[in-house]
């Protein structure tokens, strides 16, 4: 695999890509969607043969992991047809993030298809909580996905919780139970300002990261881990388990200083910062005539000088950035 050819303004290396499939999805969690959401027209939406080319340029570039996400994916038809397409690329990692929902059936088709690894979103045990929080969810579902995917081999499954006060800050000590009893990592996500939403105040909901790991730490004690997740996530151990616990802190821990991420929304536009704008439409030039792949990639190498030094999220609920998560693929 190419040594990656996307460095940005700051020497930051890019070798990881986030591909959003779809802006649908079957749920409606109220961080991240509107309850009554409008979705795109199906011609503004990348076809699944423009992303495949879109993520095989990033591979040619030298892009060693790639991300699916939503959206969610599950929900994408023939997503599996791109999965097997992109499980040929030989990246040296695969991954998807889902809510979980189709994984009954989807988990083992996935694993075949070249899927290397899943992070599924938990936000509560408890049905109603969890109905509450992601108004059309329902909970069996979601934890018979959970050991479908444990079933069908997938190793590094990692559950994602985005902890709210008042909402499921309670839970904590049950969700890294949970994760120690099904083996499973989890990581504890600070939420973000993305999109308009109406059923909490983000600024009073918000709890840090730094709050989460006291409550762990009443009933565990936990070590930073000592490998480098190369990514968001700390992660610390603890004795006497294998799970990982992870912490995203996107407002109380800037990570921007070892980003190596872009995303490409669905609508083909590569996003280079989450918190930030700025951008370059990649469906204009997938739709031009003649389509080249050289002019594919020397937009995107381009693209790279955009991307800023870092993003700026106030903690007080403020929305700054006006689309969604599931527009941009979390
Ligand atoms: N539908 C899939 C899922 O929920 O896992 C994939 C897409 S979802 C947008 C990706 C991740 O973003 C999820 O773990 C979700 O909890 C997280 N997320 C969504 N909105 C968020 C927000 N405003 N702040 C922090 N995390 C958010
Ligand atoms: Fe759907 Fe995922 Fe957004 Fe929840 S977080 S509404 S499951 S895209």
């Amino acid at each position: 695999m190419p040594q990656s050819k996307l460095t940005d303004r700051f020497g930051r290396t890019v070798n990881y890509v986030r591909l959003s499939v779809t802006d649908r999805c079957d749920f409606r969690c109220v961080y991240c969607m509107a309850e009554d959401m409008t979705f795109l027209p199906r011609q503004q939406v990348l076809t699944l043969e423009e992303i495949a080319r879109v993520a095989r340029n990033f591979v040619d570039l030298g892009t060693e992991k790639i991300r699916l996400t939503g959206g969610e994916p599950l929900v994408r038809k023939d997503i599996l047809e791109l999965v097997k397409e992109i499980g040929t690329y030989g990246l040296r990692d695969f991954a998807m993030t889902t809510n979980g929902s189709q994984l009954t059936t989807m988990a083992e088709p996935l694993r075949k298809a070249g899927m290397h690894r899943l992070n599924i979103s938990l936000d509560s045990l408890d049905a109603d909580k969890f109905r509450n929080i992601t108004r059309t969810g329902k909970l069996s579902q979601v934890l018979d996905g959970i050991d479908a995917a444990r079933e069908a081999g997938f190793r590094g499954i990692k559950i994602n919780t985005v902890v709210m006060k008042g909402r499921n800050d309670e839970e904590i000590p049950e969700l890294i139970e949970f994760a120690r009893k099904k083996q499973v990592d989890i990581s504890f996500i600070e939420e973000m300002p993305l999109g308009e939403i109406s059923e909490h105040d983000r600024g009073l909901a918000l709890c840090t990261s730094e709050e989460v790991r006291d409550i762990i730490r009443k009933h565990h004690e936990l070590v930073p881990a000592t490998e480098d997740s190369g990514g968001p996530a700390r992660y610390y151990r603890m004795e006497d388990s294998e799970t990982r616990v992870g912490f995203i802190s996107p407002h109380s821990h800037n990570f921007c200083s070892t980003c190596n991420r872009v995303r490409v929304t669905v609508e083909g536009r590569l996003l280079l910062c989450l918190g930030n704008e700025h951008s370059v439409d990649l469906r204009r030039v997938l739709r031009g005539n003649p389509v080249t792949d050289d002019k594919l990639r020397e937009t995107i190498i381009n693209a790279m000088d955009l991307k800023p030094e870092r993003h700026h999220f106030s903690t007080n609920g403020d929305v700054q950035i006006l689309r969604f998560m599931n527009m941009t693929g979390g």
